[in-house]
């Protein structure tokens, strides 16, 4: 089946979702998403989205804090349009109706997260995510242009080069032309025909063991980028963020910074205090240096986790300001009214990506990314905690207006469903040994989380890069053999997202934000700082191709 519309988009958090509303007025617009519509990392958000919106603050404020914990790889000019150009835009959600919390019928409750110098963190008590998300999702459903495609999952982009092996991938000539998408219901994968493709397919935190992310977090962005020739930018920098519950069934709660910036302290099993002696800031420093310090403490005491401990603050603040945090704790057995909360950190925001300029326009014509998928600049080596949601909100409305001015340029849709194949499936068939996906699927988590994680070293890395070269090799000749499932297409993508990592990590001879390694403990301040660019643009790991080329690949 091939399925033809103005603007594809995959993915339905906060980036996509602002991206579809906007383009819809212009043209008709398929959003593509692999699971319910509101499920997303975008709808667990916490902490809220930074922006200047008090006062006592300032534009170059809030892009001086940015740049302090990007540790000197933020590129200015796109942290400062994107700080600048959030009001606005924060404002347009407010106008469609989201509700931030306010201190009596004016003013917005602002908060204060490790790494700002004000108080800036605008929130919908701690469920902000959740009330973004609502808001956009029912303006989407309003918008008669957008056709949504639940449980439909990204397979690969179809470029041009895919088309014409004159073409080399993401070399001169090509460009984004669609999507295959595996319907998960029938099994059928379907050719979604387009003018523009925006991937906001959001993280990828299930590539390590613990992680606060949600299930969709699997990379499929950064890797269905990557073969089809885009340049993945700076995958060595993974934020681990320092708090989240510690408990078997927890899977990984969160506990929102916002805990310790409204007083709350890290401390030992014995009620110690710890992070006086790792930073000025203490607790509040900034999310690389805590998360740090607690792997240290803990490899230190041997103790499984280190506590957070807000019982300073009167009980019915607590549950009035963390009313979600507090309700989902007690239903583990703990108060945090009363006693601190056991915590460990856990693989938390992806802060490298598919490169993109300021359009959020990717080296691939026509084929966009934005929010936590993407690469922007804005972060650096280090995300400032609750500038993500304020990325993904501006660079999608970038990425709108210029993908709106693309649609003129453009051939016909129905020329280029004549061109475009459709999947072919050839000889596979369904699979006797899922097995085989399950067992990758945990020894990548689990080599990732032992060997990549918190703090680095030479010999680990080379030792998980062998290790996810055989893998990668084991799930090529899965994916071939056997029935697409949405099971196999995650597996791949996490295989590929954790090559880029381990190649990033390797690639930088240094330590800088959130990467640290052991064999070179000290930023390397010599030269200009570079980012880590990797491109795959001669030789595809694992690709689509046109039918007749699929083919060949299973003869
Ligand atoms: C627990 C938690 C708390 C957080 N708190 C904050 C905070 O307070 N402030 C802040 O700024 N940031 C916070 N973050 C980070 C922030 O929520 C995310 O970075 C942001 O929401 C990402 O938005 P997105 O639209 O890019 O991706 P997401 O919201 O993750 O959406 C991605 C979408 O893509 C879909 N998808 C993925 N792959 C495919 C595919 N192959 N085909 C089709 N669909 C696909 C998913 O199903 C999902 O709909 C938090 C994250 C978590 C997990």
């Amino acid at each position: 089946m091939k399925i033809a519309r103005d603007f594809l988009v995959l993915g339905s958090g906060l980036a996509g979702l602002t991206f579809a509303l906007k383009v819809a007025k212009y043209g008709s617009v398929a959003l593509i998403t692999k699971d319910a519509l509101e499920e997303s990392a975008t709808r667990y958000a916490q902490g809220g989205i930074a922006s200047v919106m008090a006062e006592d603050d300032s534009v170059d404020l809030h892009v001086s804090d940015t740049i302090e914990a990007g540790r000197g790889l933020c590129q200015e000019d796109v942290v400062r349009c994107i700080i600048r150009e959030g009001p606005a835009q924060i404002r347009e959600l407010i106008q469609l109706g989201a509700q931030f919390t306010r201190t009596g019928s004016k003013d917005f409750h602002l908060t204060r997260e490790g790494g700002h110098s004000k108080r800036r963190i605008l929130h919908a008590d701690d469920l902000t995510g959740w009330e973004i998300e609502r808001t956009l999702i029912a303006a989407v459903r309003n918008q008669p242009n957008i056709d949504i495609y639940t449980f439909h999952m990204g397979i690969d982009i179809i470029t041009r080069s895919n088309l014409d092996p004159k073409i080399s991938p993401g070399g001169p000539g090509d460009e984004a032309v669609g999507l295959y998408v595996l319907d998960e219901a029938t099994g059928e994968v379907i050719t979604f025909v387009g003018k523009v493709v925006l991937l906001a397919t959001g993280g990828a935190g299930k590539v390590y063991l613990y992680t606060s992310n949600p299930d969709t977090a699997t990379g499929d962005g950064v890797a269905l980028a990557y073969r089809s020739g885009a340049k993945i930018a700076n995958m060595e920098f993974f934020q681990f963020h320092p708090t989240c519950l510690y408990h078997p069934q927890a899977k990984s709660f969160l506990i929102s910074e916002a805990m310790r910036g409204e007083g709350g302290l890290l401390r030992l099993k014995n009620g110690d205090t710890f992070m006086e002696n790792y930073h000025p800031l203490g607790c509040l420093a900034p999310r690389d240096v805590v998360a740090r310090a607690i792997d240290h403490e803990m490899k230190k005491s041997g103790d499984d986790c280190v506590y957070l401990d807000v019982t300073h603050m009167e009980g019915y603040r607590i549950r009035e300001r963390f009313p979600n945090i507090y309700k989902t704790c007690q239903s583990f057995g703990f108060d945090m009214t009363q006693q601190p909360l056991p915590v460990v950190p856990a693989a938390h925001y992806m802060c490298g990506g598919v490169m993109v300029d300021l359009n959020g326009q990717t080296n691939i014509p026509r084929l966009f990314a934005s929010g936590e998928t993407c690469y922007s600049g804005l972060h650096g080596a280090n995300r400032l905690a609750s500038n993500s949601l304020l990325e993904g909100l501006v660079l999608s409305h970038r990425a709108a207006a210029k993908a709106i001015g693309l649609l003129q340029l453009t051939p016909g849709l129905s020329a280029l469903q004549e061109i475009i194949p459709e999947w072919d499936s050839g000889s596979a068939v369904e699979s006797d040994e899922s097995v085989v996906v399950s067992h990758n699927w945990d020894e990548i988590r689990r080599l990732m989380w032992n060997y990549v994680g918190i703090v680095r070293s030479n010999k680990r890395l080379y030792r998980a890069r062998r290790r996810i070269a055989m893998l990668l090799e084991e799930i090529k000749e899965y994916y071939w053999s056997f029935n697409l499932t949405k099971d196999t297409l995650e597996l791949r993508n996490i295989a590929i997202t954790a090559q880029l990592i381990i190649h990033g990590a390797l690639e930088r001879q240094e330590s800088r934000g959130l990467h640290f390694t052991l064999d070179f403990p000290d930023p390397d301040n010599k030269g200009p700082v570079k980012n880590t660019v990797l491109q795959d643009d001669t030789q595809r790991l694992i690709t689509s191709k046109p039918a007749e080329q699929f083919k060949n690949d299973r003869a």
